[in-house]
């Protein structure tokens, strides 16, 4: 097990965790055991990149974070250049379907909140849960925009603090899940609690995933641009570009670097 995480900074700042997908696992776990406070976890990607730069509420929510795990080759390849350690990719969807099944296997009660009404029905007929097990398995979904209106907020919280998760998955797509998740972090009564993006729509059957020779290639962000190009043009292009800018010494420096080598 491991004592204590070790965190590394990206080049604008955006903390994250220094840590292989198995260990992460494993602590994830472990801690979601214990009820003391609440403990954030966020997978960043480019996107947040990009988000941690411009908006203030979401660089908040990452800095108190309590693992910041790297979804995307892209900040890997960064930290491995900066500052050379040993961090692997942990993507949220993986961790989500990883983390469901050891959280059933350890006994431990699983929230989804978030995605389409029907979605976390369908997650759990995926997974095939065993009777035994499907009263240790709770989920809402509330309306878009219940974060806006207090009291469908604070039903949404109480039925949460109800059941008192080990585990809480939120899918409710960046930056909405993190702010929400810090903004409301003293009054949630769960363990772990996660954002976890699109992961319920993955396997839910809902939206395709990008077969693994194409994650394993990096190419993920290009498969999921072409299933969903009116929603995620704009967005992959402006962060893109910005994480490309944001790094263009350091990308530059390490092109030479290797042609002089050779
Ligand atoms: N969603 C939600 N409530 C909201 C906004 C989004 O439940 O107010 C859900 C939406 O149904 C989807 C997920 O959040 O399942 C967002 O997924 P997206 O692919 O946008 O997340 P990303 O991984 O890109 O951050």
């Amino acid at each position: 097990m491991l004592k204590e995480i070790s965190v590394n900074k990206l080049s604008n700042g955006l903390p994250y965790t220094i840590i292989t997908y198995r260990d992460a696992i494993n602590h994830i776990c472990n801690q979601a055991e214990f009820q003391n406070e609440v403990k954030m976890i966020f997978t960043p990607n480019v996107h947040h990149y990009y988000l941690y730069a411009t908006d203030k509420e979401f660089r908040s929510a990452y800095d108190v974070s309590y693992m910041s795990l790297l979804d995307g080759m892209p900040l890997v390849w960064l930290s491995r250049i900066i500052n050379k350690d040993k961090t692997e990719k942990v993507s949220g969807s993986d961790i989500f379907i990883d983390l469901f099944k050891k959280g059933l296997e350890l006994n431990y009660k699983i929230y989804l909140l978030g995605g389409a009404s029907g979605v976390a029905q369908k997650v759990i007929e995926k997974f095939d849960v065993e009777k035994r097990f499907q009263e240790r398995i709770f989920f809402d979904s509330p309306p878009k925009g219940f974060e806006l209106d207090r009291k469908i907020e604070d039903e949404v919280i109480m039925k949460i603090n109800k059941v008192s998760p080990n585990l809480l998955f939120v899918a409710l797509g960046s930056p909405k899940q993190e702010i929400w998740i810090c903004r409301n972090r003293k009054k949630l009564k769960a363990n772990i609690v996660i954002g976890v993006g699109g992961s319920f729509d993955f396997v839910a059957g809902i939206t395709p995933r990008a077969p693994i020779w194409i994650q394993k290639i990096s190419l993920e962000w290009l498969f999921r641009l072409l299933m969903e190009p009116k929603r995620l043009w704009k967005r992959y292009l402006i962060t893109n570009t910005y994480f490309i800018c944001d790094n263009i010494k350091i990308l530059i420096k390490t092109i030479i670097y290797f042609i002089l080598k050779k």
